[in-house]
């Protein structure tokens, strides 16, 4: 919302990007959820966003704004990269989850992929010791590698599965607070899935690897 109205008619004007008075563009808001005018919900539909992006990529083309006053070229520029942020990051789940989890408070460092959650500490116990031996020659290791990957893998398959449910109930959840825990549950799961990426990435790039 822009306390000064709009730049060219003053109307007061709503978090939309054309003014509805006269219809010029209007300064872009950087949230992604106000600027695709949708839902603050987790779970959202690709063929909705994609349809949106495309029409408001169409309003924002360069080509629209090549006798227009600076101010609006100006906005106009500013809009087409929030609009490519807003829909690199609302298409991907997980980039999703971070933008959402950020938006309230929480911290998503990278940091706490370190601590090896505590169920899988037996795999990755076995898992670095395969690897040990593969980097020391040992082919035998390979095959045991290559079984902890599809593991992994699986893993990772059910933590989005898990995430998708989650994503439906933080949607769904009846009050802020409950939304809250939700959102707590959805970093825990966040960091146990880059976790289990960063093991896939290892074991794949040394199975790459010719010892
Ligand atoms: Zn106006």
């Amino acid at each position: 919302m822009s306390e000064q109205g709009c730049w060219h008619c003053g109307h007061p004007s709503e978090d939309s990007l054309f003014c509805q008075y006269c219809n010029h563009l209007l300064r872009p808001t950087p949230d992604y959820y106000k600027f695709f005018d949708l839902p603050r919900t987790l779970s959202l539909d690709p063929a909705e966003l994609q349809q949106r992006f495309y029409k408001m990529s169409r309003l924002l083309h360069p080509d629209r704004y090549t006798r227009t006053p600076n101010v609006e070229r100006q906005y106009s520029l500013e809009a087409t990269a929030i609009l490519n942020d807003a829909y690199r990051t609302l298409r991907d789940p997980l980039a999703r989850a971070e933008y959402v989890l950020r938006e309230h408070g929480f911290d998503i460092g990278e940091q706490r992929t370190k601590d090896v959650p505590p169920e899988l500490l037996e795999e990755v116990f076995e898992l670095n010791m395969a690897l040990e031996e593969l980097r020391g020659g040992d082919e035998d290791a390979r095959g045991p590698l290559e079984a902890s990957e599809k593991k992994f893998i699986a893993m990772r398959d059910e933590v989005d599965a898990r995430l998708e449910q989650l994503f439906k109930r933080y949607d769904e959840a009846p009050s802020p607070e409950a939304a809250h825990e939700v959102l707590t549950e959805i970093r825990g799961v966040l960091n146990r899935r880059r976790y289990i990426r960063n093991l896939v990435d290892t074991v794949h790039k040394e199975l790459a690897v010719a010892h």
